[in-house]
């Protein structure tokens, strides 16, 4: 056994991306991901199945927590080798890593005085996953690569980075070990040809294993051309009530897409010019990462910049970083927009947003991101009469949205285009992040369309490729 791969997470559910690669007893992680589904946290909890200190290297694909959020336990559990990714999915790694820290901070204190007033123990301990401090320590271990060139992390292991058109910084990550010669291809989490602002994803030729996700193996997408219609005319008819548009929007990526839309729009001119807040301090640090990598950008956004504009600047844009400034909004007369976070309304400045308009008939309430069941978010969009915020009832009156077209995932045709590039049948292809049905479904459709051997590996499955 020279070349083994073992699943230890993201199998047969959507979260906790992480894959362990043995080459001669060598150990290396593809991604370190958060469990986030409730019936799978305690993993989070439990010991990793691999020794950290027996890791040398981490490849990461992109910076969304399903994929990274783990590091700082691997860090705090003796891990000290390189973490290669691109640099900005570093920078956005950071600002994900930190506030997912604050959060499993303020969790656990929240936890220990639910579990004193109520005098018993729950499942978990009381302290956090992991802490801030914990995960500034990852960022030292961050080294960065850049698409397209190789690099060597052992004499007989290289690793080449290419966009996979997801988030900022996103990567396909392709490993060639030499002796064999074996080569496997981790798609991470694919994106969408033609959307704003990143590239489309690279297409791979060849790979002797190919490890794919299947998040929407089962299903279409909405056609992107129908974001800014609709955008468009929920926008002019809250604008006709004298409402506000309220948006709830994840950090990172979701929100500098939304500001390309409406940045298209106005120039454009059909949007009226409102008032436009971006209410979340992450978002807004993600904006800034943005500015640094004009060279991940699409033809369509570099000439957008070129033109002397910029997509993350529109008059009457306000990025509101401080609590005055937040608070101040709710005394403006007249529509505006408000966008903030969290995207499923499970915490942030989101809640007060929805606290002062949710009663209000002519307000809208427009949800451009998936809602995970037992959030706010999904009450509101199911059409819940009335909701509880900070511990209180509050009837629905506003007019509940929802734009599907926004995913940043490849849909199955868009999955199934990726896979169209590889020229000759890889040996077996592992299908990955993606419920049961999804991964099935898709698995069954790669059989029939390329006759190619599938394999949806359960948890911990380790495969002897060579
Ligand atoms: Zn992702």
């Amino acid at each position: 056994m020279a070349v083994s791969l073992q699943f230890m997470g993201a199998t047969r559910n959507v979260t906790g991306s992480c894959f362990l690669l043995e080459v001669k007893g060598r150990r290396f992680l593809i991604d370190c991901g958060l469990y986030q589904e409730r019936e799978l946290r305690s993993r989070n909890w439990e010991p990793f199945p691999a020794d950290p200190k027996s890791i040398e290297a981490v490849f990461l694909t992109h910076a969304h927590l399903d994929h990274c959020g783990l590091l700082p336990k691997l860090v705090k559990e003796g891990f000290k080798g390189k973490i290669m990714c691109t640099s900005a999915t570093a920078e956005i790694a950071r600002i994900v890593l930190l506030d997912a820290a604050h959060l499993q901070e303020e969790d656990a204190k929240f936890k220990k005085k639910r579990h004193e007033r109520e005098k018993r123990k729950g499942p978990y301990p009381e302290v956090p996953l992991y802490t801030e401090e914990d995960a500034k320590s990852v960022f030292p271990l961050f080294t960065p690569v850049e698409y397209e060139k190789a690099v060597k992390i052992i004499d007989s292991v290289e690793a080449v980075f290419y966009d996979a058109g997801h988030i900022l910084g996103s990567s396909i990550i392709k490993i060639n070990v030499s002796s064999g010669p074996v080569s496997l291809v981790f798609s991470g989490d694919l994106g969408r040809w033609d959307k704003p602002i990143i590239r489309d994803p690279a297409l791979i030729e060849d790979a002797d294993y190919v490890v794919v996700e299947s998040t929407y193996g089962d299903r279409l997408h909405e056609d992107l051309s129908e974001i800014k219609v609709k955008l468009c005319d929920i926008i002019i008819s809250t604008v006709n009530q004298g409402g506000n548009i309220i948006i709830p929007s994840f950090a990172v990526e979701r929100t500098q897409e939304l500001l390309y839309y409406l940045n298209e729009l106005l120039q454009e001119n059909r949007i009226p010019h409102l008032l436009t807040f971006v209410d979340s301090p992450m978002a807004i640090n993600v904006i800034e990462v943005f500015k640094h990598y004009p060279e991940y950008f699409d033809e369509e956004m570099l000439n957008f910049i070129q033109s002397g504009r910029s997509p993350f600047y529109f008059s009457n844009l306000k990025l509101t970083r401080s609590v005055e400034e937040s608070k101040a909004i709710n005394r403006i007369r007249g529509s505006c927009i408000i966008i903030a976070g969290s995207g499923m309304c499970t915490g942030g400045r989101i809640k007060h947003h929805l606290v002062n308009n949710i009663i209000r008939p002519e307000c809208s309430i427009l949800f451009i991101g998936y809602q995970a069941k037992g959030t706010l978010g999904r009450e509101i969009v199911d059409g819940a009469s009335e909701v509880r915020i900070h511990g209180q009832m509050h009837p629905v009156r506003a007019n509940v949205v929802k734009i599907n077209g926004f995913s940043a995932h490849a849909d199955q045709r868009e999955l199934l285009r990726w896979l169209t590039g590889f020229r000759s049948s890889p040996k077996r292809v592992f299908i990955v992040h993606g419920e049961e049905e999804a991964a099935t479904t898709f698995a069954r459709i790669l059989n029939e369309k390329f006759s190619w051997q599938t394999e949806i590996p359960e948890y911990l499955e380790k495969k002897i490729l060579i």
